[in-house]
């Protein structure tokens, strides 16, 4: 099996500073607590820097944290196809997918661990704090070395709480050898495992200050979405979201051919990034594609130039924001269009829930057909939006911006190092 070293991802310097103005409190507090953390040595690895929520935070958080005086690195795991089958399949078994790993495939997570166990022993000095994000590298902790960092946190990303049982009982002896834990909820732990005085629970959060949600002119927004054939006229539902069956696109297709009986002018955009470690991603695309079948008025759009603002222009200028997920750890999606006051309908699950209060701040549906009749009702009643799309920004704006998770990690710093 083949090893090329971990890729360190290089970032643009940011300053939390600049975020004085927005949240003066959460800025202050983040001084305040920084000062007794200057110069310490953090590592997140996690297995992507391109596509999907962890990439998108960890591109704002680490050039945010080393500007408080922390000297923080961000590595990832080098592409292995043979790797990323193996972890796409335990992403889902620890979702509690049935059926089990075979041991050719345990195998292949085991050794490739030992090979990012061994790079991460040799770097120098060693980390104090190491953060390894979600299951692809979690097993690696059985394999550093002597000298390794102080503490070693798992920061997971998603729904452990009922997961298949064989996946379970072979990831959890590694996952016992991690100090601490940070989930999103203390719903997605599993009942048995990690104890409460070892867990810390944290939101994703979101930079408005990043191409992706810094606020944009509806107009020229929807300008920009006729390069890519959108009628700016006619009213436009967009989906944003990895090619991914707990995504549900197909879900999406069917709410939008609903919809469309009662709208004839009605237009839906799949808007679609792969991730790097996810070899699903193409099998799905040739099934939504075909289920598509050339229907006119669906535009599915894959691997954008410029993504960031292009994800941005279908975020301001749709008149609805779908997120159908049947399963969602939290839904950064949703959280990037509430923020620019989209209406989002979402699925009744997960992070989408917690983000989602329904009919307040956005909606929240358990069936196509319940997602027919929600962009229905939206789009004829113009009043409805305005509110909810207030709302939805004044929610985004209390909870979930990158400071936000700058103090957490911090104040977790402090106590974990006990300064
Ligand atoms: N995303 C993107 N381009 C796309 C599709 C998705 O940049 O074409 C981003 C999206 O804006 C969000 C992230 O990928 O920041 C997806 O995060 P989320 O938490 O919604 O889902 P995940 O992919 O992590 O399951």
């Amino acid at each position: 099996m083949n090893f090329q070293g971990l890729q360190k991802v290089d970032y643009q310097p940011k300053s939390f500073l600049e975020y004085t103005k927005l949240m003066p409190e959460v800025v202050k507090e983040i001084q305040s607590v920084a000062k007794d953390l200057k110069g310490l040595r953090v590592v997140h690895l996690n297995a992507t820097a391109v596509g999907g929520g962890v990439a998108e935070i960890l591109r704002s958080e680490v050039p945010l944290q080393t500007d408080t005086g922390l000297d923080e690195s961000w590595y990832v795991i080098p592409p292995n196809m043979e790797f990323f089958e193996v972890t796409k399949k335990i992403h889902n078994l620890m979702q509690g997918k049935p059926g089990r790993l075979k041991t050719q495939e345990k195998k292949i997570y085991i050794q490739y661990n030992k090979f990012i166990a061994q790079a991460l022993s040799e770097l120098q000095p060693q980390p104090q704090i190491l953060i390894i994000h979600d299951p692809q590298p979690a097993a690696l902790i059985s394999f550093l070395s002597e000298e390794r960092p102080d503490f070693v946190i798992w920061r997971c990303h998603i729904d452990t709480s009922s997961p298949n049982p064989a996946m379970w009982q072979f990831l959890l002896p590694y996952l016992k050898c991690f100090d601490h834990f940070i989930f999103t909820l203390p719903e997605y732990t599993h009942k048995d495992f990690p104890p409460p005085n070892q867990s810390s629970f944290f939101t994703p959060v979101i930079d408005p200050f990043s191409a992706k949600n810094i606020l944009m002119d509806k107009g020229q927004a929807k300008e920009y979405t006729k390069k890519f054939g959108i009628d700016i006229v006619k009213p436009l539902v967009t989906q944003v979201s990895r090619l991914d069956p707990w995504k549900d696109p197909l879900g999406v297709i069917d709410a939008y051919r609903l919809a469309k009986k009662e709208i004839p002018t009605l237009q839906l955009a799949l808007v679609a990034q792969s991730a790097t470690d996810d070899p699903e991603g193409e099998v799905l695309y040739t099934k939504v594609r075909d289920y598509i079948g050339g229907e006119k008025g669906i535009f599915l759009l894959v691997n954008l130039r410029n993504n960031d603002k292009a994800v941005n222009a279908f975020q301001t200028a749709s008149s609805i924001i779908l997120q159908k997920s049947i399963r969602e750890g939290f839904g950064l999606t949703v959280t990037e269009a509430m923020w620019k006051g989209a209406v989002v309908i979402g699925g009744n699950v997960g992070g989408i829930k917690l983000q989602i209060k329904d009919g307040v701040n956005g909606f929240v549906v358990n069936s196509p057909i319940e997602a027919a009749r929600k962009i229905i009702y939206v789009l004829n009643n113009p009043q409805v939006q305005e509110k909810i799309s207030q709302n939805a920004h004044e929610s985004v704006k209390n909870k979930f911006l990158m400071p936000h998770a700058i103090i957490n990690y911090l104040n977790l710093f402090k106590t974990l190092l006990n300064r």
